[in-house]
């Protein structure tokens, strides 16, 4: 277990935030997790990942508990499938490329994806068509108030659209130590119709695409629309698409004939929140060093020395100019600290 005092994050977090943390722990194992778990610190605990996900908006007077647990473990391996046991520590990027070379399927989709397994639970992370769910069985969590580790199947998680019970009822009780997951060694599912995935393959002349094809398809596009965090400041999509009933939708339509929109698995309409931003004119808006992405409107980022508190200004401003033209209420899909 390493720990620091006042310790900067600026380099643990992809907006690139200078604040600090009263203490910084690195936790590389489960004995590190219950050792620092068992401490008595006197402040409040703070747990972090690939911190690509959030917003540092002040000084940490807390104890920021860094997950750097790894492993990959298999647990069955039967003629079509395999099961994976993850340690939270691992980046998931580097995990998708792992399964692609043993030839496993599942993950191809959700390639590039900036962050750690352990977090990879908590909203559920999605892209192109699949989210974590659809390959999850379950995962190790230890409660922070008792120490105490537990297993939690898929239902337990209760996930939803970049949402699942640790952003609800056990939002700062947990700690995510493992997952594992359910991923094809054959017959695998390929899917290309989200997005531009298919368009890209045809480009490429590749007519029966292999989990590799999808997954360098999908880097190429993440590539060419994503603003990268080692360049630019950023944590992906800022907000979450908006989710409307059939009749604010209908109301909406009438106003906006153009509007893009896909049905959501709750049986409401989901709205791209890029295109909304987009069309109150602020794709390219700056002040001082934060601006909405010029490229891609629901990317807020940091041009270099904003400050947590400037995008987070940035991202009210664009929520009060998406309510007055369209009357929706953009919620932040990044954890706002
Ligand atoms: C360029 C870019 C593109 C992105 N594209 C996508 C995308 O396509 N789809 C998508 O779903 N997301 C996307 N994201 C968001 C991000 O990649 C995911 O949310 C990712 O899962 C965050 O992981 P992290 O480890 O960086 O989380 P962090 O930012 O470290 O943490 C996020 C939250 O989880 C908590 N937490 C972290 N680790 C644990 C743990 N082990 N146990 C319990 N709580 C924990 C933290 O306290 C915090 O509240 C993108 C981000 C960027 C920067």
């Amino acid at each position: 277990m390493i720990i620091h005092q006042n310790y900067s994050l600026k380099k643990l977090n992809t907006f690139g935030i200078d604040v600090r943390a009263s203490f910084y722990v690195r936790i590389d194992s489960i004995a590190d997790l219950q050792k620092a778990l068992e401490k008595d610190w006197e402040l409040p605990l703070m747990i972090l990942g690939g911190g690509s996900n959030m917003l540092l908006t002040h000084n940490l007077e807390r104890v920021v508990l860094h997950i750097c647990i790894k492993g990959i473990e298999q647990l069955k391996l039967a003629e079509d499938k395999v099961q994976l046991r993850v340690a939270a520590g691992e980046n998931w990027h580097e995990l998708v490329l792992y399964c692609l070379e043993k030839g496993y399927g599942g993950l191809e989709n959700l390639s590039l994806i900036p962050g750690n397994v352990g977090t990879a639970p908590i909203q559920n992370i999605g892209a192109y068509g699949v989210e974590l769910r659809d390959v999850f069985l379950g995962c190790q969590v230890v409660s922070i108030k008792e120490g105490s580790s537990e297993y939690m199947d898929k239902a337990a998680c209760q996930f939803g659209y970049r949402d699942s019970v640790f952003k609800r009822e056990l939002k700062g009780k947990v700690i995510i130590t493992s997952i594992d997951i359910e991923l094809t060694t054959r017959d695998h599912f390929i899917k290309t119709t989200y997005g531009d995935i298919a368009s890209r393959l045809k480009e490429a002349g590749i007519e029966k695409p292999s989990i590799s094809d999808v997954s360098e398809a999908v880097i190429a596009i993440r590539q060419a629309k994503l603003p990268d965090p080692a360049q630019i400041g950023n944590s992906g999509s800022f907000f979450k698409n908006p989710e409307l009933p059939r009749d604010q939708f209908d109301r909406l339509q009438q106003r906006f004939p153009d509007i893009p929109h896909y049905p959501a698995p709750s049986g409401r309409i989901k709205v791209p929140a890029g295109w909304l931003i987009d069309q109150c004119g602020l794709k390219g808006f700056r002040r001082g060093d934060a601006g909405v992405h010029q490229k891609q409107a629901l990317v807020l980022v940091n041009y270099g020395e904003a400050n947590g508190k400037e995008i987070l200004n940035l991202a009210k401003h664009v929520q009060e100019e998406v309510m007055i033209r369209f009357g929706i209420q953009l919620t932040p899909e990044v954890n706002i600290l």
